[in-house]
């Protein structure tokens, strides 16, 4: 909240046209968002540590999207989208990691910067400056997307569900990557491929409470269908047509040693390499939970807290994206365009409905050293990564928009 009110501000300042709040991400479509009673908390904190006064208001109750707009006349519609939210991770404290050893690790105990946002978001910011700058010599209409919750793929929906893509058609994203396996000096891989399309589920057992010596026959027991539950989410026979995953993150249930448990609570996620092997393993892993739940007597409520679909960067873009680096800004490009991905992206929802509508989009990796994997406690990023993801937004762009092209 204390950021997003922060990007408003600038952005603002800056001369941009901003939406915020409700203008942002449509309400219904957010997933996996916080009681209100937390959202609340985290509203006071961001009002005590210094969000702005005026902006920091339209995101209570989690309204946390930003967006500025730069007109310039007639011409293309170019969107980018910058991740801005953090991790419930908690930072080293150990003078080995730098952020620690010269003070900028994160104030908020249990809450960490661990995959690089606070640098997407640092990107953006110095995008909207350079843009400005430059406004007179651009034709179109500038998007900047400061985007919320991509942890646990939640956030993208409700802005692409918002309508907010429908007419992008131009979409470039990016994410910091550890370079450690490119040794030529290379700074950005154009695309990727290979996302994996994924859907997370809590999932709430819940059944009846009875004393395990004088009657346990009267009891229904939750982790019985838990832990049926878990075996067989895990035996989810394999699809033809590609690499798929299941996991069962997280288990909490029961009350007490004598007493047949009453509630359990299970955080899940399935994963597929195409958006329709993800859907078999989410209707599978749903036949599992009802399936065991049915065989032990409990209820079983599966609610759905995040989703992203595969994507893959079009060859345009990826190419474009070279051109600009290599060619105006002189700097070098991975031998491939396009980067394999295992992990999962939301930006696909908005890399999709760019391309649905006949427009280019591209998902790159701006490669820079990492000091510790991604989502560890150690985790910090080489910041050369910023300026230079600046300068390949902005090629990108002029490329595109630019009137002396
Ligand atoms: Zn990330």
């Amino acid at each position: 909240m204390r950021t997003s009110s922060l990007i408003a501000r600038r952005l603002t300042e800056l001369g941009y046209e901003v939406l915020t709040g409700d203008q942002v991400c449509k309400k219904d479509s957010r997933m996996g968002v916080p009681s209100d009673a937390e959202l609340e908390k985290q509203y006071e904190r961001a009002v005590s540590q210094g969000a702005d006064p005026e902006f920091v208001e339209r995101t209570r109750g989690g309204m946390t999207g930003v967006i500025g707009i730069l007109h310039c006349g007639e011409g293309p519609i170019v969107g980018m989208r910058f991740d801005i939210d953090a991790l419930g991770v908690f930072e080293s404290e150990s003078m080995e990691h730098r952020p620690a050893r010269e003070g900028f690790a994160s104030v908020n105990r249990g809450f960490m910067h661990a995959c690089g946002h606070d640098g997407h978001a640092t990107i953006g910011l110095g995008v909207a400056e350079v843009l400005m700058q430059i406004k007179d010599q651009l034709h179109g209409t500038v998007k900047l997307i400061f985007q919320p919750a991509e942890e646990g793929v939640r956030g993208a929906k409700a802005i692409v569900d918002a309508g907010h893509l429908d007419d992008v058609q131009y979409l470039i994203g990016s994410h910091v990557t550890d370079n450690k396996e490119f040794t030529n000096g290379e700074v950005v891989v154009p695309g990727c491929h290979g996302c994996l399309a994924t859907t997370k589920y809590d999932v709430l057992f819940k059944g009846q409470a009875a004393h395990a010596g004088g009657s346990p026959e009267k009891g229904k027991n939750v982790l019985l269908a838990a832990s049926t539950a878990i075996l067989n989410l895990y035996a989810i026979p394999r699809h033809s047509g590609g690499a798929s995953r299941i996991n069962v993150g997280t288990i909490h249930g029961g009350s007490g040693r004598n007493v047949i448990a009453d509630e359990a609570l299970m955080e899940i996620e399935v994963r597929g390499e195409t958006t329709e092997i993800n859907e078999y393993m989410s209707e599978y892993a749903r036949n599992v939970l009802n399936g065991a739940a049915a065989m032990h007597g409990v209820s079983c409520d599966i609610k759905v807290m995040g989703a992203a679909n595969s994507m893959t960067s079009s060859p345009e873009m990826m190419a474009r994206i070279r051109r600009v680096t290599e060619e105006d800004l002189h700097m070098k490009v991975s031998r491939e365009d396009s980067l394999h991905s295992g992990g999962s992206e939301d930006v696909s929802y908005m890399v999709n409905r760019v391309q649905e509508h006949g427009g280019e989009a591209s998902f790159m990796r701006l490669l820079t050293p990492e000091a510790g994997p991604g989502h560890s406690r150690i985790f910090d990023i080489g910041e050369e990564a910023l300026p230079t993801g600046v300068k390949i937004f902005c090629g990108t762009v002029y490329d595109i928009m630019g009137t002396e092209r």
